[in-house]
Formats: C-alpha cells, sequence, structure tokens
C-alpha cells in the first residue's frame, strides 16, 4: 500500500506525458515524474513479500536482482521489514525512477538490490525528497542525495519548476 505524486515540468509536460506516466510505476519520461512515497518503510509485510516470490511474481519488475532474490531465499536470506517503493536518482543523467527497496538479511550478511539507470548503467542512488521545502519555496523539488542537498531538473528541457499534476493511492 502506498500514495504516490505525479509531477510534472511546469513548461514541457503534455497531456500525453501525464497519461502515459499512470500506466508505469517506474517509467519516468523525464519531464514527468512518478514518485511514490511514504509506502511503509517499516511495515510488518516482509512475510507478504515472500510470498510474492515463492510465486515467481516480481516486486522489482528486474529479472537480475530477482535471481538473486530467489538466490538468497534458497540460501535462507529473510526479507527485513524495510521495504517499499522509494524514488532513485541517476546522478549522470538528472533523471528519476520509482524502485522497490528491500533488504534481506541472513546472519551478519546483507542484500540490498542496486538498481541501474536504464538510460546510461550508473548505479542509481536512493533519495529523499524534501516535500514541505518544495511547497514552501514554491515548484522547486529538493532531493537529499548522500547528505547532499540538490534540485531536481526536468530531464526535456532543464526547467526547475515542477507542478503536482495528480495525486494517486495502490495498493
Ligand atoms: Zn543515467
Ligand atoms: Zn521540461
Amino acid at each position: 500500500m502506498g500514495e504516490g505524486y505525479l509531477i510534472g515540468c511546469n513548461k514541457c509536460a503534455t497531456k500525453k506525458d501525464i497519461d502515459n506516466a499512470y500506466t508505469k510505476h517506474s517509467n519516468n519520461s523525464g519531464n514527468i515524474f512518478n514518485i511514490s512515497i511514504g509506502v511503509g518503510m517499516q511495515c510488518f509485510c516482509n512475510e507478504q513479500l515472500e510470498e510474492i516470490y515463492k510465486n515467481n511474481d516480481t516486486m522489482t519488475e528486474d529479472i537480475n536482482i530477482d535471481k538473486i532474490i530467489h538466490k538468497n531465499i534458497n540460501n535462507g536470506f529473510k526479507f527485513t521489514k524495510y521495504l517499499g517503493y522509494n524514488p532513485y536518482y541517476c546522478e549522470n543523467c538528472k533523471k528519476l525512477y520509482n524502485h522497490f527497496y528491500l533488504e534481506m538479511k541472513k546472519d551478519n550478511k546483507i542484500y540490498i538490490p542496486e538498481y541501474i539507470c536504464k538510460k546510461c548503467s550508473h548505479v542509481l542512488k536512493i533519495i529523499y525528497i524534501e516535500w514541505e521545502k518544495y511547497y514552501n519555496e514554491n515548484k522547486i523539488i529538493k532531493i537529499n542525495l548522500n547528505g547532499e542537498d540538490k534540485i531536481l531538473l526536468c530531464g526535456n528541457c532543464g526547467n526547475d519548476q515542477f507542478i503536482i499534476m495528480g495525486y494517486y493511492n495502490f495498493d
């Protein structure tokens, strides 16, 4: 369960971009960002996640990561309670993605998936979006990357102002 926002560049986002963005969670098109947040990073659904993987379903939508997850399950790893959709960022392309964060643990070993930028193959960084500052400072989205403040730029035109174009809940 969670909630998300569709954020669009206030210069170049079109209605067609928005319609496309609604159909896929992880498909952010550069001038529209589909951001899922507050998605129970501490929920108690790690058992459900294990069920999903035992039924050969996926949350990561990434075959390579899923292979590792299956291998880990067979080796006795357990999902922790830290899981959920989260924004990820490519420093190279300035592109924002949504991916499913999870952790698996066995004894002292921990596995956290690394997602790759589809455009440039850089490893994506998990980011924190400062929503309160975003609302106050009007249209600029501040992101926190490794403790450093940055602002989100439109991947299409370089504009730094965005508007919230939609809000949704999902299961
Ligand atoms: Zn990239
Ligand atoms: Zn733009």
